[in-house]
């Protein structure tokens, strides 16, 4: 038996070439510039010759049979998927995004937006040079810690601080700088992980400080503290639970025995506080330590985020008594570690607001949280309006209403304040909700809301008031899909 090839596909020969395919996108999309030449014309040529071969490749495996395509329609076709190809290529890997999910403090989703006076200071300073180590008095090399110290300490009321990466780094220097090779103690309750594989033993460890386990999952006493006390002890550790909270059956001592006791031995309390309100959050329910409140409380040292509650740029702040800072400020490590000016200077301008007494009218996430259900109800319910005169001009059907609900802190803080909310409620007869949740998060800008009993559901709270139209238009664009 001798085998008979295949005919070749009759449509194989009404493939486009690829310098006609160029010379047709370069004629029907002058927004593309100039693609007649140079790099971007060979990066097109790569997309146009991936879609083809795709498409041969298709025409191959498919039967003889099935044929019938005219040149044009295959150039059309060939066209659309480079366009998208394209389209893609020329999005950035890291873009703004809508958050509806009502998650204020959203890690996933970059925490805290920053205000605009963050963002102002931090363009200017992008835009040229700075004094970022010079000293304009002197004219000479200067110290970039000195940027938010001053602001920092009138703050937080204390005698030095200093900015790093982040908590997690404030935490590794501090534990590198007093306790390699000697003792810390901690509570076995605080030996937490806080997310994103952050465990605090973990921490310990890498810094070559000798963990010190005292008291019970749900209970430790200062006594426990006090008898684990040895010639190797050099620190108290007390970590905020974060994420993670004991009710019922409880107890830990008081951050004032910590401290007197600490001081008895001649050892250093440190605090590691994550969050790090920066301003009394009572009023709106949520009850996270204060810096300050630590500070005088008689902690040597606290750490906390700059991207959490305090609402500024990723960072993160150690505070506390100025030899122990100066130790850690000359600690190798700190130079890996440390910030670089765009930081300081958004960091600085948030800080700036605090001392000013502005922060709650003008940080995004304290605006946030601050917002009434009713606020919030009134926003939802102007917002459906404007909705339903769009979608009565255009070709959408849609179920809208609007429910009350809950938004969170996040950012691993007050995982127990439930902030009453008021959610837009969506459903479309032709699609699945979790169908619409993917359309949704796929639109430019990408709109993230979460699904719930048939229903998508956004939190107009963690939406920015200027993003209110986006969200709109691309709603639509998604219903009409
Ligand atoms: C969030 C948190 C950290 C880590 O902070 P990053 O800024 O994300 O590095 C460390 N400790 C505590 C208690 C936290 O809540």
């Amino acid at each position: 038996m001798t085998l008979v090839p295949d005919p070749p596909h009759p449509d194989l020969h009404k493939i486009p070439s690829v310098e006609r395919l160029l010379q047709h996108l370069a004629h029907h999309h002058p927004a593309w510039g100039d693609m007649t030449s140079g790099e971007s014309r060979a990066q097109l040529r790569d997309l146009v010759r991936q879609v083809l071969d795709q498409f041969r490749q298709k025409l191959l495996t498919s039967p003889v049979s099935e044929t019938g395509l005219s040149s044009q329609e295959i150039t059309h076709y060939v066209e659309r998927e480079v366009v998208k190809l394209f389209e893609q290529h020329q999005l950035p890997s890291l873009r703004p995004v809508i958050n509806a999910t009502g998650v204020i403090l959203h890690t996933n989703l970059g925490r805290a937006p920053l205000a605009t006076e963050a963002i102002q200071a931090a363009t200017q300073i992008a835009n040229g040079y700075s004094n970022l180590e010079y000293n304009l008095e002197s004219g000479k090399r200067g110290k970039r810690h000195v940027h938010c110290e001053a602001l920092l300490n009138q703050i937080l009321g204390c005698e030095s601080a200093v900015v790093v990466n982040n908590c997690a780094a404030s935490v590794l220097l501090t534990l590198d700088t007093f306790c390699q090779g000697g003792e810390v103690i901690i509570s076995r309750g605080e030996l937490i992980e806080i997310g994103g594989g952050f465990r605090i033993p973990d921490v310990m460890r890498k810094s070559g400080a000798l963990l010190r386990e005292v008291g019970t999952t749900n209970r430790t006493r200062i006594s426990d503290y006090e008898q684990a006390i040895t010639p190797q002890t050099r620190m108290i550790l007390r970590v905020h639970p974060s994420n993670f909270r004991l009710i019922g059956f409880a107890q830990s001592p008081e951050l004032e025995e910590l401290t007197a006791l600490a001081k008895r031995h001649g050892l250093i309390c440190f605090e590691d506080l994550g969050s790090g309100a920066l301003v009394d959050l009572a009023p709106y329910g949520v009850s996270e330590p204060m810096a300050g409140v630590s500070l005088s409380a008689g902690v040597d040292l606290v750490t906390f985020s700059g991207d959490k509650l305090l609402g500024g740029p990723q960072a993160g702040i150690i505070a506390g008594k100025n030899d122990l800072l100066d130790q850690i400020r000359s600690n190798p490590l700190m130079r890996a570690l440390r910030v670089d000016k765009l930081t300081y200077s958004a960091l600085e301008a948030t800080l700036r607001l605090y001392a000013d007494g502005t922060a709650l009218q003008k940080i995004p996430i304290l605006k946030a949280l601050s917002l009434t259900q009713k606020q919030l109800s009134q926003r939802v319910r102007r917002w459906i309006r404007k909705f339903n005169r769009i979608q009565r001009n255009s070709s959408v059907s849609c179920e809208i209403r609007w429910m009350d609900g809950v938004s969170l802190v996040g950012g691993g803080s007050a995982p127990q304040v439930h902030l009453p909310t008021t959610l837009v409620a969506l459903r479309q007869a032709t699609c699945s909700s979790t169908e619409l949740d993917t359309r949704l998060r796929q639109s430019s800008p990408p709109i993230i809301g979460r699904v719930e009993n048939d229903w998508v559901l956004l939190d107009l709270r963690t939406v920015l008031p200027h993003q209110e139209n986006a969200l709109l238009e691309g709603l639509i664009r998604a219903l009409k899909h």
